[in-house]
């Protein structure tokens, strides 16, 4: 079996003089890799235990069900050494900030890590936004455990970034849980994510593109806490600059079989709208995108193509590579689901295709 990066999914060279990592419990890294991910090239010492996540787990209470509420969750900080790299909990006294946050399966959906790395791994290969992530071994679990960068700070812990997410931008922050789902719909998020980034084209286009990708992956958990808009800590700019880096990408279809979508589309939260064509076949299809882009401002040719190219991405790229992608290679049922639910939304997603030919 080839010894595979546990952060950018690739082969490793392990011939000495390579781009390989110092050897850890954490499995093999690229060099390269490492320090994109950890800032450092010095060897990496994990000193966590599983009791450390035990305060972290998030009980979050609604309606649905949803496995970023269910996730055990752990804020880790770096710290140097002349010879290593620690990377322990954060030591609150000390109010060091967490740089890294870990996320090992929930009891109740055991592969959660292994299929947020597929997702947030292909949303990079499409070119979305995301931070840096990896599938990462620790001492005491025994399934691998996802790991990504906090994008509103550097790796000494000091924040870099504002960051709000849509129920903040949105004003519902206190309400109930279940407003992340119920509180606006995607038109309306999209829409106010634009007006806080001041209007930029390029707001809207990109959150049309995460819409589109997470259908296609089977996210049925992309609401309005799974989106963010940032700005740099030291701008005194009023407006936000861009979307955040996407994160909580998850095809939770294959975990949950859960609804395809987290977010009603078009319409207003007290008024939803729908297509014809979705009142027809009772799913989306390419159309309800076409129409949210152009109720986003987008020109009807740039939301056609942005359809074409996730389509092709997700039939060409993302379902061929199931079979092959090494941390799955010794889950044949999972494979399936998760086979079972790229092709049920390419399917859909694809189904009248008059416009986009
Ligand atoms: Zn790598």
């Amino acid at each position: 079996m080839k010894v595979v990066c546990r952060i950018c999914a690739q082969p490793i060279d392990d011939n000495p003089g390579k781009d390989l990592a110092p050897a850890t419990s954490l499995g093999a890294l690229h060099l390269s890799c490492q320090k994109k991910l950890f800032g450092s090239s010095l060897p990496l010492l994990p000193t966590l235990s599983k009791s450390d996540f035990l305060g972290e787990r998030l009980q979050t209470h609604t309606r649905r069900m949803s496995i970023s509420g269910m996730q055990p969750k752990l804020s880790v900080a770096l710290t140097a050494t002349q010879s290593e790299l620690k990377i322990h909990p954060v030591n609150m006294e000390r109010e060091q900030a967490g740089v890294l946050i870990l996320k090992p399966d929930p009891n109740e959906f055991p592969n959660a890590a292994v299929l947020e790395f597929f997702g947030m791994h292909h949303a990079q290969r499409f070119g979305i936004d995301t931070p840096a992530i990896a599938l990462l071994d620790l001492p005491e679990f025994s399934q691998p455990v996802f790991a990504i960068r906090r994008f509103d700070r550097d790796l000494r812990g000091n924040k870099t970034a504002h960051v709000e997410d849509a129920m903040q931008v949105m004003g519902l922050q206190r309400r109930g849980e279940d407003s992340k789902y119920e509180g606006a719909t995607a038109e309306e998020a999209g829409r106010g994510m634009w007006i806080a980034c001041g209007k930029r084209r390029q707001v809207a286009a990109d959150f049309l593109k995460r819409l589109v990708f997470s259908f296609l992956l089977g996210n049925g958990d992309h609401h309005l806490k799974n989106i963010s808009i940032i700005r740099s800590w030291r701008s005194r700019e009023p407006n936000y600059d861009s979307l955040a880096p996407a994160y909580d990408l998850v095809p939770t279809g294959a975990l949950l079989g859960d609804s395809e979508m987290a977010l009603t589309l078009l319409g207003t939260s007290q008024n939803p709208e729908f297509t014809d064509s979705f009142n027809q076949l009772g799913f989306h299809t390419s159309e309800d995108f076409q129409e949210l882009g152009k109720r986003l401002g987008l020109p009807e040719k740039y939301t056609a193509t942005l359809c074409r190219n996730l389509r092709n991405f997700f039939q060409l790229k993302v379902i061929p590579s199931v079979e092959r992608f090494p941390f799955l290679e010794d889950q044949e049922g999972l494979r399936i689901k998760l086979r079972e639910c790229l092709e049920d939304r390419l399917g859909k997603f694809s189904y009248t295709n008059k416009k986009i030919k």
